[in-house]
C-alpha cells in the first residue's frame, strides 16, 4: 500500500488546469487526480478509479397521452463496486448527459466510502423535463426505464434513490416494476420510497438535516455564532427547502433563496414556512411577498456568513467565485463548485465543505432504509435522526482533523480519505483473473 505523500510538494505537482473544465466529469476527474497525486498512487490506479466499472445507455420509448410516440434516452452508470453494491440517485432533467451521470456516480463512490456505508457508487439519468409530462406519462417512462436497466439493479447489485426531478413516487414505481418482474415484492431495490411502502422515517429530510449538521459545525469552527448568522440557499427543491427550514430553526437568518426561475432576498430573514406554501401553490420562489427580486448571481454574491448551493453542478465557477463573500460554503448540491473556483475560494480563505461530506445525509438514511427493508424491521424517527447526526458529525470531525493534519482543504482531505478506502478495498480483493 502506498503511503500518504501529501505535503506542499505533492500539491505543487498536481496538474494545473489552464481553462475551466468542460463537464462535471472533468471536474470529478480533476478532483480524483489531485487525491491520487497526494496519496502517491500510480497512473494505473488513477485510470482504474477514473473510469466507470459499467454503464448502460437505454432507449425509453413512450406513448404520450396524445397518442404520439416519443423516444427518450436514459443511462445507468456504476462507477465502482469494490466496497459493496452500487448506490446512487436517478435524475430526470432535460440536459442530462452521460458524462454528468458518470461524474455523479463517481462522487457517490467517494461519498459512500467517506461515510463508511457499505456501497459503491452509481447514478442514473433520463433526458426529460418532468414538468412537461403528465403523471401517467412519468409512470410509463419510469417503468420502462426500470425494466431496461433491470439487468443492473437489485438489492444486492445497485439501489437507485431520488435525485433532481424524481421523488418517492418514482422510487415506488421502480420498486413495483422490479418486483413484478421478479414475482415477489423486493423492498430493498430502491430507497427514498414512501414511508407507507417500505420507506424510512426521516429519509425525505435526511440530506437537508445532514447539510445543516455540518453547516453548524463549520460555522462554529470559524468562530461564527450560529444564532444570528446569515445564510443564502440556492435551490428550493428537496434539499434546499428543508435546509433553509432547519437553518432557520437553528436561529440562522436565511436572507436569500433561489430556484431555476429566479431569486429573492429579504434582509430581515425569509419566513421559510410561508415561502414553502408559496412555492407549493405557484411552483417558484419568485413573487414571494415581503422579499425583493434578485438574480441567482446576486444570491451567490450575497454578503452572508453561509452559502448553501443546493441546485445543480458547476454554478460556482472561476467567473463568479471572486464575488463570493460567504465565509463558509456548504455544498448541498453535487459538484456545485468547479476545481478552478475551489482554488480561488481556498486562496481567499473561504471554508468549502465538499458535497461528498455535506450532502451525505441522504445516502446515510437510504442505507438505513435498505437495512430496515432487508430485515423487515422498522426504526423510529428518533433512532434514524440520532444515528444520522452521529454519522455526519463523526465524518465532519474525521475530515476536519485529516485536513488540519495534512494542511489540505476539506475537499482534498475528504477525497483522499474516500479514495484511499476504495483503493484499499480494490487492492485487498485483487484483480480477477
Ligand atoms: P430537486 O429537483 O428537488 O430541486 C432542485 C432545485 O434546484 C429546484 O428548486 C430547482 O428549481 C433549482 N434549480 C435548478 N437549476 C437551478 C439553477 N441553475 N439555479 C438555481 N436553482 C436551480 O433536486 P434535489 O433533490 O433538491 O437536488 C438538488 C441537488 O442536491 C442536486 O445536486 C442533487 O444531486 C443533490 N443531492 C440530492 C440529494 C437528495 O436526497 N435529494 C442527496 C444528495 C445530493
Amino acid at each position: 500500500m502506498t503511503t500518504i505523500e501529501h505535503t506542499e510538494a505533492a500539491l505543487a505537482r498536481r496538474p494545473q488546469l489552464a481553462t475551466a473544465p468542460a463537464s462535471p466529469f472533468d471536474d470529478a476527474r480533476a478532483q480524483l487526480r489531485e487525491a491520487v497525486t497526494i496519496l502517491g498512487y500510480d497512473d494505473g490506479m488513477y485510470e482504474l478509479l477514473a473510469n466507470p466499472r459499467r454503464e448502460l445507455t437505454v432507449a425509453v420509448p413512450l406513448h404520450r397521452d396524445s397518442g404520439e410516440m416519443e423516444l427518450l434516452i436514459g443511462h445507468r452508470v456504476q462507477h465502482n463496486v469494490s466496497r459493496g453494491p452500487a448506490k446512487g440517485g436517478l435524475r430526470y432533467a432535460p440536459d442530462v448527459t452521460l458524462d454528468e451521470v458518470r461524474a455523479l456516480a463517481m462522487w457517490m463512490t467517494w461519498k459512500c466510502a467517506l461515510l463508511d456505508v457499505p456501497y459503491g457508487g452509481a447514478k442514473g439519468g433520463i433526458r426529460i423535463d418532468p414538468r412537461r409530462y403528465s403523471r401517467s406519462e412519468l409512470e410509463r417512462v419510469t417503468r420502462r426505464y426500470t425494466s431496461e436497466i433491470s439487468p443492473l439493479i437489485g438489492p444486492d447489485h445497485d439501489i437507485p434513490a431520488p435525485d433532481v426531478g424524481t421523488d418517492e413516487q418514482t422510487m415506488a414505481w421502480m420498486m413495483d416494476t422490479y418486483s413484478v418482474q421478479k414475482g415477489h415484492t423486493v423492498l430493498g431495490v430502491s430507497t427514498g420510497k414512501p414511508v407507507s411502502l417500505g420507506g424510512s422515517l426521516g429519509r425525505a429530510t435526511a440530506t437537508s438535516r445532514g447539510v445543516v449538521h455540518v453547516a453548524l459545525a463549520a460555522l462554529r469552527s470559524r468562530g461564527i455564532r450560529v444564532d444570528g448568522a446569515t445564510a443564502a440557499v440556492q435551490g428550493f427543491g428537496k434539499v434546499g427547502r428543508h435546509a433553509a427550514r432547519f437553518l432557520a430553526d437553528a436561529g440562522i437568518r436565511v436572507v436569500a433563496v433561489s430556484d431555476q426561475y429566479g431569486a429573492i432576498r429579504a434582509d430581515s430573514g425569509l419566513d421559510i414556512a410561508a415561502l414553502a406554501s408559496h412555492v407549493d401553490s405557484t411552483g417558484s420562489v419568485i413573487d414571494f411577498v415581503d422579499a425583493d427580486a434578485i438574480t441567482n448571481e446576486d444570491l451567490l454574491a450575497a454578503d452572508v456568513d453561509l452559502l448553501v448551493p443546493a441546485a445543480v453542478e458547476g454554478v460556482i465557477h472561476a467567473g463568479n467565485a471572486p464575488q463570493i463573500k460567504a465565509s463558509v460554503v456548504v455544498e448541498g448540491a453535487n459538484g456545485p463548485t468547479t476545481p478552478e473556483a475551489d482554488r480561488l475560494l481556498n486562496a481567499a480563505g473561504t471554508l468549502v465543505v465538499p458535497d461528498i461530506l455535506a450532502n451525505a445525509g441522504g445516502v446515510i438514511v437510504s442505507y438505513f432504509e435498505w437495512v430496515q427493508a432487508n430485515q423487515a424491521y422498522w426504526w423510529g424517527a428518533d433512532e434514524v435522526e440520532t444515528r444520522l447526526a452521529e454519522r455526519m458529525l463523526s465524518a465532519w470531525e474525521h475530515v476536519s482533523a485529516h485536513a488540519d493534519k495534512l494542511h489540505l482543504p476539506l475537499r482534498a482531505a475528504a477525497t483522499c480519505l474516500a479514495v484511499e478506502r476504495v483503493a484499499q478495498a480494490g487492492q485487498l480483493r485483487g484483480l480477477y483473473p
